[in-house]
């Protein structure tokens, strides 16, 4: 891991720096870059602009570390509202959440009832339900919830990280439950017993995972979505799809509102299935300090709007 990946997602766990940033007018300039607004108006605004242009949207409101079961319920009925504004707008958008944001550290057993509330919601309304997939301590919780939803519902999704060792095996377990799976690199700051240090390890364990799950897609089982805005690798990917015989539609890809936003056009225009995560809410700091991580350069980016640029 780089220095500067290693120095942002360690600042992004500041409570002294989350409070500094917040206030900050430069910093919320910054963040505009990847969030449309701090409002669920604006996330569905955008939604409804990226419809436009053929492309999907997954929304997500950012949240603190919860306290209090009840602020688990606040979140799961703020959910149950966005449902319905989807509904009602008749947005192809869906639903991600965090399970954390849902309570699970309080109670699984409460934290699993919250998501299958939203999970039926997603079933009326039309839209899905996934599932983020945080750090490392939270993967057997968040696998288990994912098991509990899927064993009920058909549309509902997880995140799965290809820089953890134990991908591969999670994966095959978890193909025999047909399962939607966004698989993404991994953005948390994870020791090297878990999680393989080098990008490069990375990168090939994420083709080699799309692989096991495009080879299931084309015997009918699961949906893979690749959610990365790796160019090369994304293109790599479709040309092992076509050789497989599995079609566009039969996977998707997945990008983060604000990066890459002329390639995910690009590849809507070919005919392939792109879906745009659009984030909002007040508690953008550790997910801004994830994003700054991702790409160390993006830190010039900030110094340009503390001068107004
Ligand atoms: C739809 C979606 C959902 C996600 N959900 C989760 C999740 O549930 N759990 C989780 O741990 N992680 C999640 N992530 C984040 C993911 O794990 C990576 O941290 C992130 O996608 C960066 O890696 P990359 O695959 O884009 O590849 P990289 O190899 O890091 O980047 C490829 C190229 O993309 C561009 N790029 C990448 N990131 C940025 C950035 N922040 N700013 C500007 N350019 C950038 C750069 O040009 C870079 O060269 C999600 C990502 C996406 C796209």
């Amino acid at each position: 891991m780089s220095i500067a990946r290693s120095m942002l997602l360690k600042a992004a766990d500041s409570p002294w720096l989350a409070r500094q940033m917040s206030q900050r007018a430069f910093a919320r300039r910054a963040v505009r870059k990847f969030m449309p607004g701090e409002e669920l108006e604006a996330a569905l605004d955008a939604a409804q602009t990226l419809a436009a242009k053929g492309q999907g949207t997954i929304l997500t409101q950012l949240g603190e570390a919860l306290s209090r079961p009840e602020e688990a319920v606040a979140v799961r009925d703020h959910y149950l509202d966005v449902f319905h504004q989807i509904k009602g707008r008749g947005l192809p958008a869906w639903i991600s959440i965090k399970p954390t944001q849902l309570g699970v550290d309080q109670s699984l057993d409460a934290c699993r009832d919250h998501l299958l509330v939203l999970a039926k919601a997603a079933a009326d309304t039309g839209s899905s339900l996934w599932l983020d997939m945080e750090d490392h301590t939270y993967v057997d919780r968040t696998i288990e919830l994912y098991r509990a939803l899927r064993s009920r519902h058909d549309r509902i999704g997880i995140a799965i990280q290809s820089y953890l060792y134990r991908t591969p095996k999670d994966v095959e377990a978890l193909l025999a439950i047909d399962p939607w799976i966004r698989l993404v690199k991994g953005a948390y700051k994870e020791p090297a017993a878990v999680a393989y240090p080098a990008k490069r390890d990375v990168d090939q364990a994420f083709f080699e995972v799309a692989g096991q799950l495009l080879e299931s897609a084309k015997r009918g089982k699961g949906l893979p979505i690749f959610g990365t805005h790796d160019i090369p690798l994304i293109r790599r990917l479709i040309d092992r799809a076509k050789s497989l015989g599995v079609k566009q539609g039969q996977y998707e890809i997945h990008m983060l509102y604000g990066i890459r936003a002329a390639e995910q056009a690009q590849l809507t225009g070919e005919g392939e299935t792109v879906k745009t995560l659009v984030s909002y809410g007040q508690a953008w700091f550790k997910w801004y300090m994830r994003r700054l991580a991702e790409r160390p350069a993006n830190v010039w980016f900030v110094m340009k709007s503390m001068v107004g640029g």
